[in-house]
């Protein structure tokens, strides 16, 4: 490059001293050096000229012939664009061979933007979305699939866990969604058909409710015997007499877990939308530890830690259920005479009930295990304590169905903190509530 500047440069020297010397011969100096100078901008425009043309007609022909700085400009310019090209074939070779094996995938893959503007999507995603190439792009995803549990998922960004919808295009279809957030906050949406599982699965609640259910009548006819039997327990017969109360207790345990399989179906499928209100958590309090305090035989104490003004949005049974299994768990799992503490907390953010005792404990490698229907961490231990196994998941299922979660702390022989943590838009100070009644009714 030095060199062709060095021959352009020193041309161009000629060329001045060549007009100078012509001009001084004639007398006319700068006519000359005026008349080079012209000639040069000619010189340049003309090259200027080839060169916008050559461009113009897409630059795919040779370049035109040049010498000098202009022809190295030309012959540069001339193999970018070449490379260019090889680069976008290629890409374009990569690119229609990711979607055609994006397209035979089963899976249905979506691309959106980060407000969730529909970019991109595979064959299998318009098959079971219906979505539709020219009208669909740049459509907001929600204005598509408008099931509403879809819209809460995709609006406050739930993507921990799969969500599962019915089809919005055909009946019967069930379809799993994962997103997944990419670059800047992207989304990467991968739908998968869930019909078989979603069915097997819907098999198996039916019949657990519906043999928990059956089995209700029989147990009922076998209970009133026995109570019957129990009027009478004098007169029976030494070993008919423990075998009596052995079926007395048994039977109780049975109904027990009958009743807690019922319930924890109900908590499952919730056909029938449950009436959500307000309560104080006090009230919960009060008359969970009021019916506990009835049924115990070890000496326990109650440290209750609850502001009079706390309330939660939902449905009382399943919150009572929620809150009772957790309550009677700590009794059950403490020594005579431990303290249990049940404190509720509000934050500008979430509500958190707590329920913490200083029992035997639970080796942290349980802990993400016991929420699993009967689940015990002694297995021995059921029977003795008069458990089920099955507390825990209905607390779990209480609790998604009011958009909370559990978090279990514990430490074997140092106790366990049960957390049930709820949204903000659940949990409410009494102060407040009353502030907007108020308002209202001046309304
Ligand atoms: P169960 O009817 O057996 O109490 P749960 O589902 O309520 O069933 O609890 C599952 C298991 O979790 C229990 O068997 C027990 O091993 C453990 N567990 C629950 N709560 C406590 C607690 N407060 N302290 C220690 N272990 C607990």
């Amino acid at each position: 490059m030095k060199s062709v500047w060095r021959q352009v440069l020193s041309r161009i020297l000629i060329g001045f001293i060549v007009s100078i010397a012509l001009g001084f011969l004639s007398g006319q100096i700068f006519l000359f050096l005026f008349l080079y100078t012209l000639y040069l901008l000619y010189c340049q425009f003309y090259q200027l000229f080839r060169f916008h043309s050559w461009l113009r007609f897409s630059g795919r022909s040779a370049p035109p012939e040049s010498s000098g700085i202009w022809g190295e400009v030309f012959n540069n310019v001339h193999r970018l664009q070449k490379k260019q090209r090889k680069t976008k074939k290629r890409m374009q070779k990569a690119l229609s061979r990711i979607e055609k094996s994006t397209s035979a995938l089963k899976e249905g893959v979506i691309m959106a933007d980060n407000t969730g503007r529909l970019e991109w999507w595979n064959q299998s995603a318009t098959d079971m979305l219906g979505l539709m190439k020219t009208v669909d792009r740049g459509q907001f995803i929600t204005n598509i699939v408008r099931a509403p549990e879809f819209f809460r998922y995709f609006s406050q960004k739930r993507f921990a866990d799969a969500l599962i919808i019915s089809s919005p295009i055909k009946e019967g279809i069930y379809l799993e969604i994962q997103t997944t957030l990419y670059s800047q906050n992207d989304h990467l949406i991968f739908i998968r058909d869930v019909t078989r599982l979603h069915s097997l699965e819907q098999m198996r609640k039916d019949f657990v409710a519906n043999a928990s259910h059956e089995l209700r009548t029989p147990l009922t006819v076998i209970k009133g015997y026995l109570e019957t039997l129990s009027l009478f327990q004098d007169s029976l017969p030494q070993a008919m007499q423990k075998g009596v109360a052995n079926m007395s207790e048994q039977s109780a345990r049975m109904e027990q877990l009958i009743e807690d399989l019922l319930l924890l179906s109900r908590l499952e499928s919730q056909e029938e939308a449950e009436q959500e209100e307000w309560h104080t958590i006090k009230d919960f309090v009060h008359s969970i530890t009021n019916a506990a305090k009835v049924v115990m035989t070890e000496n326990h104490q109650f440290d209750i830690h609850i502001e009079d003004d706390d309330s939660l949005y939902g449905s009382y049974s399943q919150l009572y259920s929620a809150f009772s299994n957790l309550i009677f768990n700590a009794i059950k799992y403490s020594p005579a005479g431990g303290t249990i503490t049940i404190k509720w907390k509000s934050t500008p953010i979430s509500g958190i009930f707590c329920v913490a005792d200083q029992g035997i404990g639970i080796d942290p490698r349980y802990i993400p295990r016991l929420t699993e229907r009967f689940f015990r961490v002694d297995k021995g231990r059921g029977p003795s304590t008069g458990g089920t196994g099955l507390g825990l998941a209905i607390v779990k299922h209480a609790l998604l169905n009011h958009d909370g979660k559990l978090i279990i702390t514990s430490e074997p022989n140092e106790g366990s903190k049960f957390s049930c943590h709820f949204p903000e838009n659940r949990v409410k100070s009494n102060e407040l509530l009353k502030n907007e009644n108020h308002e209202e009714k001046q309304k």
